[in-house]
């Protein structure tokens, strides 16, 4: 048994008893004991969901992480086979040198292979290439009745695709292959620009996203009037040149979790203006490795601490193209009357790729994503606004960062449901599931 996990935001408090699985061979006699023994249970990565789509009903999870081995390489097409468990940054280690990255990597490289694939997760060339379920060729997957079994677009289709985006619900995925992406250099190509206002956001991404393999602009949640959606654009490129190295990075940690969130309006706004202001320039170009233009946030450890000891909730809507510019309005107006909100507000593009997964998050249109300290009353209040705009819009909540969406909101949003309830295996059950769907 490990020590308790949790999800990434440490709310709501549902601290799991971790059972971890060192070997493949013992994943289904796991899994038999531990649902067994508490009715159900579930897959859990590395806890990098937000809310509580990681934490089972029963607060008892089969722990993956420890399956991390590698398979199966070819480096010649970049196929990689590797246990569930490694984590992106596992996989990043042997392959960045060999000329091989990810081809979908999230803000994070501390996501497992089963997570990524049990989110569909998306990054900043969604524009481009989609959701990771694309680029995956196939998994095992382990059931509790003693079932295992291969899945891929052509092999048990229907579980592959309702396994992809599927929450951990249909089974322990034991294996994933996936499909590597060719790189010449372990640098990016990175070009900043400062935008005014919403408008100009949607103008630059309208121009720039073609053009380029990566997109994704911060914006300052708190401006308003005509500064409304001010922030900073950001296009990148893989680098021709630079070599093939693995950063080398001192890590540092946020060493303890103050009793109270560090994150209030006036650090907040502070932090906002002075990010903005950095940039003096219209438009900045650099060059830099592929970890700090991925991963800023995993160079400090447990950074979720800052949040104090009652966490705090990401919330992170997609709308639809053809209504994105009204909503997000309406969404950022919302936000900056509440005067809270995050340091680190994501606005992006999705692309019209579409998802293999049954339960897939993306959708054609704008994304945005911001954290919020956890208070009870003004969360509630704010979220329910958002929420309305959202539905209002035909957008839809993610639920890897999710921890309030209503039980109508999810199954209007992802009609789809019941394809997945009825391949689910009766001994797996989240929180989040047993949250929205059995109600
Ligand atoms: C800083 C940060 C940035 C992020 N940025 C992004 C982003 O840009 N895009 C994005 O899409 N997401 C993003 N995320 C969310 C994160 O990528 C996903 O939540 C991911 O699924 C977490 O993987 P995990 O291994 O930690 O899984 P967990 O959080 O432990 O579990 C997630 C789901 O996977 C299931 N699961 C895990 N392992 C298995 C298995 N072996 N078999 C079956 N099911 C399994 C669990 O049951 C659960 O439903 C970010 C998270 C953080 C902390």
């Amino acid at each position: 048994m490990t020590k308790p996990l949790k999800s990434w935001a440490r709310y709501p408090d549902h601290p799991q008893a971790g059972h971890a699985v060192q070997w493949r061979d013992r994943l289904q006699p796991v899994l038999a004991q531990v649902a067994g023994a508490n009715g159900t249970t579930l897959a859990y990565g590395n806890g990098r969901s937000y809310g509580d789509s990681c934490l089972a009903a029963s607060d008892q999870v089969v722990h993956t992480r420890p399956l991390d081995r590698f398979i199966a390489a070819d480096w010649q097409t970049g196929v990689l086979r590797a246990e569930a468990g490694a984590t992106l940054d596992d996989i990043l280690q042997i392959a960045v040198p060999r000329g091989w990255m990810l081809p979908v990597t999230p803000g994070t490289k501390y996501a497992t292979l089963g997570g990524a694939v049990a989110n569909d997760v998306h990054g900043k060339n969604h524009h481009v290439r989609g959701t990771f379920g694309r680029h995956v060729r196939r998994f095992a997957l382990l059931r509790s009745d003693g079932g295992a079994f291969e899945c891929s677009p052509d092999e048990n289709a229907e579980f592959f695709a309702a396994t992809i985006g599927g929450l951990g619900l249909t089974g322990v995925i034991a294996w994933v292959e996936i499909q590597l992406m060719p790189i010449r250099s372990s640098r990016v190509s990175v070009t900043s620009i400062r935008f005014g206002n919403l408008n100009e956001f949607f103008a630059l991404s309208e121009e720039l996203d073609s053009k380029h393999e990566y997109s994704v602009a911060w914006i300052d949640c708190l401006s308003r009037g005509s500064s409304l959606g001010r922030g900073i654009f950001m296009v990148g490129d893989h680098a021709e040149r630079g070599g093939l190295q693995l950063p080398v990075k001192k890590k540092r940690a946020v060493p303890i979790t103050p009793p109270i969130s560090l994150i209030n309006p006036l650090t907040l706004r502070a932090f906002n203006a002075l990010y903005y202001n950095r940039q003096q320039q219209k438009t900045v170009q650099s060059e830099v490795d592929y970890d700090s233009y991925f991963y800023p946030l995993d160079s400090l450890l447990e950074w979720h601490r800052i949040y104090g000891k009652r966490g705090f909730q990401q919330y992170q809507c997609v709308l639809p193209q053809v209504n994105s510019r009204d909503a997000m309005h309406a969404i950022l107006e919302a936000i900056g009357q509440s005067g809270t909100g995050s340091f680190l507000a994501v606005l992006k593009r999705c692309g019209d790729a579409v998802s293999p997964g049954l339960l897939s998050f993306p959708m054609e249109g704008a994304s945005l994503a911001l954290d919020f300290p956890q208070h009870d009353e003004s969360n509630r209040r704010l979220f329910e606004r958002l929420d309305a705009i959202v539905r209002e819009a035909g957008g839809r909540l993610y639920p890897a960062k999710d921890a309030h969406m209503s039980a109508s909101d999810f199954q209007l949003a992802y009609p789809a449901w019941h394809q997945l309830e009825a391949l689910r295996d009766p001994a797996l059950m989240s929180r989040f599931w047993q949250r929205t769907t059995q109600t």
